[in-house]
């Protein structure tokens, strides 16, 4: 052996997934991300993933939970949390107890939420005020073709769906921004306080109607249109949620299609990548689960939320119809034995920004899956910190089914940091760790990613439901 062959068998170093793809395997990696964009415009919201999941689930085989009176190997099912979390399981030909092999995204991404009481003219303009949901850079959400989606819930108990700006013939709403001729004073603050949280109001309308005894005629008749198109008042405002969000489609990017570019990737691109993956296992030996779900972006709060119970009391109603009850002993023995895999996007390097980055600890967008041990800021704090030993065990999963993967830290070690769902699901005491994909851009209205990577998520996926 040279001296050069040994040092290329003792050195670690990252692999490229385009260089390892056989042609076979990089018209399924173009198919899976055409598949993926089109699940991106069905998805803007929490809501409309799951709707979309359920779609989905259903061509494949999965049913309601309450369908089945009882369970055997091989059932399909879903649970539904409020519209807002959906749960999947394939059940293994394992005892329950021997745990559960989990693999956890969210759906909720950053954008503009209209205020309880959002319509006011200005000037001669109507505008819906907004208040921003999870870490945005505000400055990035002016200028740019915004849609509403969501629902209203009127008095009389209807639920009435919203989406306007997706549709060619649609209108599109926007932030205005300052022209730069009279920006003096803007640019010269940091990108913090250039825009302030209370300018990101979306211009609706112009046009006035009515008699000049009403003083706001373009609110007016902006009351007018919203009354004849969905019949609802001013007050049905107070009990909606309707998000803003890019009114743009997800796009193909370079010259090569290596990427796709699209807002809220971030972690949409693990969710489709884990909700394929579970359709397309054969019945695994220890239970698979398939969660998705809300407001990891603001903390993972609320009743849809990790921290939610959502999840543990799916589990009991799991163990109550495999064994036709659930005591604590046994709810325990299940939850201890069970393996996670947060599936969260993480950081790729970016050449214009080099500084951010330590380039031996950083994931690279087309190196492959992103496995991060921990995430966390000053000092790991808040990280759910994987163990060498389940660190090991999925690495020898993802080595025996061939998938390339890298592993990563969110930036150098002072620069910031953030965290995902695995820490609320390391304290239910099971195993966990961060892995997903690479993302550019990330949480701006047009994030990216690589298709390779997006081709090893689903293949790590699906190689963890099969091996664990
Ligand atoms: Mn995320
Ligand atoms: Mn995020």
């Amino acid at each position: 052996m040279t001296d050069k062959e040994l040092y290329e068998k003792l050195k670690y170093g990252k692999k490229n997934v385009y260089k390892e793809l056989s042609s076979e395997e990089t018209k399924e990696m173009l198919s899976l991300a055409d598949k993926y964009r089109e699940f991106l415009d069905k998805g803007k919201t929490e809501r409309e993933c799951v709707a979309e999941a359920i779609k989905l689930a259903k061509e494949n085989g999965f049913v309601p939970f309450e369908e089945k009176s009882e369970l055997k190997a091989g059932d399909r099912i879903y649970f539904i949390n409020r519209d807002k979390n959906i749960m999947l399981v394939v059940v293994g030909t394992e005892d329950i107890e021997k745990g559960l092999n989990i693999v956890g995204a969210h759906i909720d991404s950053p954008r503009l939420d209209l205020k309880q009481n959002p319509l006011y003219e200005s000037d001669g303009m109507a505008l819906f005020k907004t208040h921003y949901y999870g870490g945005i850079k505000k400055y990035q959400w002016t200028a740019i073709p915004l849609a509403i989606h969501g629902v209203i819930c009127k008095k009389n108990g209807e639920k009435i769906s919203v989406c306007i700006g997706e549709k060619d013939d649609d209108p599109v709403f926007t932030v205005t921004d300052l022209l730069p001729h009279l920006a003096k004073e803007q640019m010269s603050k940091s990108m913090l306080e250039g825009i302030e949280g209370e300018a990101l109001n979306i211009l609706v309308g112009g046009i006035g109607a009515g008699s000049d005894e009403i003083s706001e005629r373009v609110k007016f008749n902006i009351l007018n249109i919203l009354s004849i198109a969905y019949d609802i008042t001013e007050e049905d405002f107070l009990s909606a949620e309707l998000e803003v969000v890019p009114a743009f489609k997800a796009r193909n990017v370079g010259l090569d299609n290596a990427y796709v570019g699209a807002y809220g990737q971030d972690d949409r691109v693990c969710a489709y990548t884990a909700l394929k993956s579970i359709f397309d296992i054969e019945t695994p030996e220890r239970t698979a689960i398939c969660l998705l779900v809300d407001k990891e972006e603001i903390g993972s709060v609320g009743n849809t939320g990790m921290l939610s119970r959502f999840f543990e009391m799916a589990v009991a109603e799991l163990i109550a119809k495999l064994k036709g009850s659930c005591d604590m002993v046994t709810y325990n023995r299940t939850i201890s034995a069970s393996a996670c895999l947060s599936s969260d996007v993480g950081a790729a390097f970016d050449p214009n920004y080099p500084s951010v980055s330590e380039k031996n600890n950083n994931a690279f967008a087309g190196n492959g899956l992103v496995l991060m041990k921990y995430t966390g800021a000053r000092g790991k704090s808040e990280a759910s910190d994987a163990s060498a030993e389940f660190v090991s065990e999925i690495k020898t999963i993802l080595d025996n089914n061939g998938i390339i993967w890298q592993t990563s830290e969110l930036g150098k070690v002072d620069q910031g940091g953030g965290g995902t769902i695995a820490m609320y699901v390391g304290n239910l005491n099971m195993d966990v760790i961060d892995c997903g994909v690479p993302v550019l851009s990330m949480h701006s209205p047009f994030e990216i990613t690589a298709k390779g990577d997006i081709y090893m998520a689903y293949k790590a996926y699906k190689a963890f439901y099969k091996d664990r």
